[in-house]
């Protein structure tokens, strides 16, 4: 997501969906780059006070924070999403008893939410 050609003050940094796309069926795209902005604005402002905005040192500490939320939100829509999609009756039959199971299991449910929101 960021990148510092070495030119003093030169850099730049992605955020929100120019940084990465989810599909919509996981309905966080926003929340994840509301987290971007606020990584963002973290890592900068708690970097070392002789280091510029531009530093590439910070701006990759920005960059492995966010590809590691990213990443799980990514895969486990990803992973979703080739469920539904799956032709074969006996998935769909254990999928719909798997997520029949999570709707009724309050605790992980509640689990999860706190998750997506970066409520860990
Ligand atoms: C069907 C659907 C449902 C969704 N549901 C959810 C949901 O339930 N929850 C959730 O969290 N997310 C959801 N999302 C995702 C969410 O809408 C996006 O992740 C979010 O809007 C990304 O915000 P952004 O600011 O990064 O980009 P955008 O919202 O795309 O904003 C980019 C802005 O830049 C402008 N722009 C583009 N090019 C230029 C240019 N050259 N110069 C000047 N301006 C430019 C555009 O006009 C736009 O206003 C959904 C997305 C879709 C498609």
């Amino acid at each position: 997501m960021p990148a510092a050609d070495g030119a003093p003050g030169s850099a730049w940094v992605l955020a929100g969906d120019a940084a990465h796309t989810v599909h919509p069926l996981a309905g966080q795209g926003l929340n994840l780059g509301l987290g971007d902005v606020q990584a963002l604005a973290r890592v900068l402002d708690e970097r070392a006070y002789w280091r510029p905005l531009s530093d590439a040192k910070v701006l990759r500490a920005y960059e492995r924070e966010r590809k590691t939320a990213f990443a799980l939100v990514g895969n486990t829509t990803d992973a979703l999403q080739r469920l539904f999609d799956h032709p074969n009756t006996l998935v769909a039959q254990a999928r719909n008893w798997g997520l029949r199971g999570f709707d009724r299991s309050a605790g992980l449910k509640h689990w999860i939410t706190r998750q997506a929101m970066g409520l860990s």
